[in-house]
């Protein structure tokens, strides 16, 4: 298939679904990684598709979602040091810190501008030599080539202005967690394609052979999904677990090497926090040593850590496939897309949101 509706022709679901019923023998229970893949699940109306004894979990596969408040505060101290040009991609300025949000931040005179790409942020600081220019640097390995690309090309502008925000996180950590949590219901995962498309699925092997969960790497549209969820409930009937392609379209067994080497020329694995998950060793992305005068952390004061999960907001369990969205008491009511209260309503990958926005939430 080479065209968009190929990949949403109803006979072809159809198809796909029968095979479905066809297959399945018992209740088997998926988590899809990726939050694009949850949009597309609500958008289409793909789990109504599945057999009753087939669940979907949603997974944290949101990098806006899973920037904890911590970070955010980290982010609105710096943003709020006079003399700063705070930059972030648009998403997170109304994720809440543990008081308040970027949005919020720049109401009251910070100088916060959203970019579409952190060497927006390299050009600002190239432009304003007067500024310290701070790049709120969040996302999986996706945008982390970009990240590291804006890095390189700061040295070689020997900007003594810009320097990073790291929030970037890595897949691979998070799912190790997911599994090893004692009541994990996780059986099968789809893993988000655009991960793999950079870094290549095999990293995900030794998940799939040391917990016995079959990985199958899925794309977005409608087809890929039901493609990836059929291959996930073939190896589960059969007792696999193996990591499967089903992205081949995009996906190369070790991904794109390019980017590859610019991520590991730039930066070295190091602990990170997740919202609803903590600490997780060798899940983030940091400096090293070579860039280390890049990090923001180490120009500016940072506060001292905040609890990531105060308040109402149940973002951390939404992540975790602990509850659904609608679970939340305050689901459509005191938490909409225009007044949220966590993460998983701001972002436009947040699972709260797709359940706003494609279910109960619309009247
Ligand atoms: S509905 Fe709102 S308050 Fe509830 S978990 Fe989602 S973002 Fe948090």
């Amino acid at each position: 298939m080479k065209h968009l509706d190929e990949f949403r022709d109803a006979e072809l679901v159809r198809r796909v679904t029968a095979a479905l019923r066809r297959t399945v023998t018992r209740p088997w229970t998926l988590m899809e990684v990726c939050g694009g893949q949850t949009h597309a699940i609500l958008r289409f109306g793909l789990d109504r598709l599945l057999p009753d004894t087939l669940t979907l979990l949603h997974g944290p596969g949101c990098p806006v979602c899973v920037t904890p408040a911590e970070a955010m505060d980290h982010a609105l101290a710096i943003a709020s040091v006079p003399g700063v040009l705070f930059c972030s991609f648009g998403d997170m300025l109304r994720v809440p810190g543990s008081r308040m949000n970027l949005l919020a931040a720049r109401a009251a005179g910070a100088d916060v501008r959203v970019v579409y790409s952190p060497l927006d942020a390299v050009r600002l600081a190239a432009a304003n030599p007067g500024r310290e220019v701070v790049f709120f640097a969040v996302g999986f390995e996706t945008t982390a080539p970009a990240t590291a690309l804006a890095v390189r090309q700061a040295a070689a502008l020997d900007l003594r202005n810009f320097s990073l925000l790291l929030a970037h996180v890595l897949v691979p950590p998070a799912l190790e967690s997911l599994l090893a949590a004692p009541d994990c219901r996780i059986q099968a995962f789809l893993a988000a394609g655009h991960v793999c498309a950079v870094m290549g699925h095999r990293a995900y092997e030794p998940i799939a052979a040391t917990h016995r969960v079959p990985i199958v790497v899925t794309g977005f549209e409608p087809l890929d999904i039901l493609d990836g969820v059929l291959r996930c409930v073939r190896q589960l009937e059969a007792g696999r677990a193996e990591v499967e392609n089903a992205y081949r379209r995009v996906v190369r067994p070790d991904g794109n090497p390019s980017a590859v080497d610019l991520i590991k020329e730039v930066f070295i694995p190091v602990p990170r926090s997740w919202r609803g998950i903590g600490v997780l060793p060798h899940s983030g992305l940091g400096l090293r040593e070579a860039y280390a005068r890049f990090d923001a952390t180490h120009r500016f004061e940072i506060p001292a850590g905040t609890d990531p999960e105060t308040g109402d907001c149940r973002s951390g369990d939404v992540l975790l496939g602990r509850i659904r969205p609608t679970e939340c008491p305050h689901f459509g009511t005191r938490c909409t897309p225009d007044r949220p209260l966590g993460a998983t309503m701001v972002s436009t990958e947040g699972a709260c949101a797709a359940y706003f926005r494609y279910r109960e939430g619309v009247a």
